[in-house]
């Protein structure tokens, strides 16, 4: 069985739904498992619902112009009496009606109860569209197969259970189902992470043993750098798991980091390719390939530069470093890079969720801090060490870090 994720800049407006049929013409729709993200925008149209809803403000009015996006561009596929109109409406008025009765005030559960309904409309648009030209497909949830615990929107897979309902779908078959969402032991709905429908498509590639699976994007494959940010790029054709797992790291948007071992564990041949040039090679993801010794580079943005140093000049020792790992793991605040000197710790963090500051309350007991919002990490990797300093000469660099030709600099 091939699988393949279809993300939402693939499948942003009627003319991508179509496209996705010309993608799956140029691969045989014979046994094969479609994943889909949301169309274009939607998550972050539904999280401003959710936003709206926990500020007391009216939320009926942006969902509502989400639902009206949906049926417009379903009233370019399909005829006016088409069922799939009622579909549309019905998962929208789940959103509404879960959000009327909610009694819960927990952020994070409300929110994968109403974001999800993105990938829950889009998969069945396009469900629906692949079986009206003839690509006869089940629709299916994906929350019956996607089993994992309650950490709301970064639920963890119950790898069991979830293989389990998996491996009863038909092989031979071919079927559309959402990214992004799973269920919880109460049937709750749950999302993975931000970006976390390829994560999705490789949790059915692993449980089902695929022979390959492809994600389709708008650039030709994995580059030398984003082609949106850095000049003179080039396409990477063959790389090994080991790379791609440290480019997504790094920060390569291209390729979500959880991504990879699932593909790895089993071997499972991951392609990426261009949804606007299908029958062109893209890059190969795979085992035993020749390393790559192109220079690449990656660019994290939406970072922030924490400095901590102890309050009386001691050494940060042991037991300093435990309490600080432990209050960035309370305020799920991530690590892309850490440098210590014999009395500061600097760390290049993420804020998924807004709690930088609560973090902060918490450190100031035992700790001076200091605090440069947005900043970028810039990573290069395979670095021809004197022309890549080149590149941030004329930068603030706030800090550098230089390890077996690997360079990262932070910088504002
Ligand atoms: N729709 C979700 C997002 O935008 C998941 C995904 O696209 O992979 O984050
Ligand atoms: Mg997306």
């Amino acid at each position: 069985m091939k699988v393949f994720k279809f993300g939402g800049a693939s499948v942003k407006d009627a003319e991508g739904i179509k496209n996705v049929a010309v993608v799956l013409e140029t691969q045989g729709f014979d046994g094969c498992l479609v994943v889909v993200s949301a169309m274009g925008k939607t998550t972050n149209a539904l999280e401003k619902v959710v936003e709206t809803y926990f500020e007391k403000q009216d939320f009926q009015i942006k969902l509502e112009e989400i639902k009206q996006h949906h049926l417009n561009i379903a009233k370019e596929l399909f005829t006016p009496d088409h069922s799939v109109f009622k579909r549309i409406s019905d998962f929208f008025e789940e959103a509404n009606s879960f959000l009327q009765r909610n009694k819960s005030p927990h952020y994070n559960f409300v929110y994968d109860q109403v974001v999800s309904s993105g990938e829950m409309v889009s998969s069945i648009i396009l469900s629906n569209y692949l079986q009206e030209i003839g690509f006869n497909n089940s629709w299916c949830d994906a929350r019956e197969y996607l089993k994992t615990d309650t950490n709301y929107r970064e639920a963890n897979i119950n790898w069991e259970e979830t293989e389990k309902r998996i491996s009863s779908l038909n092989p031979n078959q071919c079927y559309v189902t959402q990214g992004f969402i799973g269920s919880d032991e109460n049937s709750f709905t749950v999302t993975l992470g931000r970006e976390g429908s390829d994560y999705s498509a490789a949790i059915f590639a692993y449980c089902l043993n695929a022979e390959a699976m492809t994600i389709w994007k708008d650039v030709p494959g994995v580059m030398t750098g984003d082609p949106r940010k850095f000049q003179n790029v080039s396409l990477l054709e063959n790389i090994s798991y080991e790379e791609a797992i440290e480019m997504a790291y790094y920060g390569a948007s291209v390729i979500h980091p959880k991504t990879l071992q699932p593909l790895k564990q089993k071997n499972i041949p991951f392609f990426v390719k261009s949804f606007l040039e299908p029958t062109k090679k893209g890059t190969k993801v795979g085992s035993n390939l020749e390393k790559n010794h192109q220079e690449s580079f990656i660019l994290k943005e939406n970072q922030h530069l924490l400095r901590i140093a102890t309050r009386d000049f001691s050494f940060i020792a042991e037991e300093h470093l435990s309490l600080i790992f432990s209050l960035l793991a309370k305020h799920k605040i991530k690590i892309s890079l850490m440098q210590n000197s014999a009395i500061s710790l600097d760390l290049c963090v993420e804020d998924m969720y807004g709690l930088i500051d609560h973090l902060l309350t918490d450190l100031t007991t035992g700790f001076k801090t200091e605090l440069i919002r947005n900043v970028s990490l810039y990573t290069i990797r395979n670095a021809k060490l004197e022309e890549s300093t080149k590149f941030y000469q004329n930068k603030n660099v706030l800090l550098e870090q230089v390890s077996q030709k690997i360079i990262q600099v932070v910088i504002n």
